[in-house]
């Protein structure tokens, strides 16, 4: 059961989804993890309730100094890192044309340039201790071409590609890089779902708790150490793409 007994974990955007349900996967598979996240209320209340390997750090991530510093802030609560969950994201869909300037900014910055900045600080340390995983949270999104989120898509797609690449840099450090890739879950980024979209999907079943997606994160992290999962897709059934 504990199979993850020992281990030293980082996720991002864990006060909430798939994040959360991470998280709470981990420490049930025996890991320590930091959870990492902007909202410090919502980051307390569920490090109460789990517990002593629970540790919380609030970090905005978007916030340049704040991302610079997230290796020394880590560091400054477990001795090392064996698992970084990179996951934090954001979503606009609809029409370009309607979508916010400064929304657009935003999520760019949180789904590419920090995850690749976050992967950046970590990798060397798990570098020099020859071993370790990294997982991104990407998405069916960015695998498939979804006429309704042209800017969450291609930053999707980034991470597909960023993965890839990173896991074949990595080749011969003992770090191992995946990411999983689901298709609609049930959390507070759907708020931002087109109303129609959600009402459809609702009706036709179409939706995933997050515990399928952490499900599918403690397989990736429980293979043995020769063997790279290295995108994992977790649809729901009835989610016609
Ligand atoms: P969520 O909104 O439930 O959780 C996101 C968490 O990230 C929140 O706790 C939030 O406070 C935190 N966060 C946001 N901005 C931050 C920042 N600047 N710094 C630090 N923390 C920040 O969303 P979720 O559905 O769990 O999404 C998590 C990841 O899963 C995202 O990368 C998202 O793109 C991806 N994803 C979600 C779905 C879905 O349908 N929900 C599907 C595929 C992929």
């Amino acid at each position: 059961m504990e199979e993850l007994k020992g281990k030293i974990a980082v996720v991002t955007g864990a006060a909430s989804g798939i994040g959360l349900a991470s998280t709470e996967a981990m420490i049930a598979a025996g890991a320590k993890v930091v959870l990492v996240d902007r909202d410090e209320r919502a980051l307390a209340s569920v490090c109460e309730r789990l517990g002593d390997l629970a540790i919380p750090l609030v970090v905005d991530l978007l916030d340049p100094e704040q991302c610079a510093a997230l290796l020394e802030g880590i560091l400054a609560k477990v001795e090392h890192l064996d698992i970084f969950h990179a996951n934090a994201g954001t979503y606009i869909g609809g029409d370009l044309v309607d979508a916010n300037l400064d929304a657009i900014d935003r999520m760019l910055n949180l789904n590419v340039n920090v995850v690749i900045k976050n992967v950046r600080t970590v990798a060397p340390h798990m570098i020099g201790r020859g071993t370790g995983d990294i997982i991104v949270t990407s998405s069916v999104a960015g695998h498939s071409v979804i006429p309704w989120e042209p800017v969450y898509s291609p930053s999707k797609w980034a991470m597909t590609s960023f993965v890839q690449a990173m896991r074949r840099q990595l080749l011969k450090s003992g770090v191992r890089v995946g990411s999983v890739s689901p298709g609609p879950v049930i959390s507070a980024l759907l708020a931002d779902w087109p109303e129609e979209n959600l009402r459809k999907a609702k009706e036709a079943g179409a939706l995933i708790e997050p515990k399928e997606v952490a499900d599918a994160i403690i397989f990736m992290l429980t293979r043995p150490r020769n063997v790279t999962i290295r995108d994992v897709v977790v649809l729901p059934s009835a989610f016609d793409i």
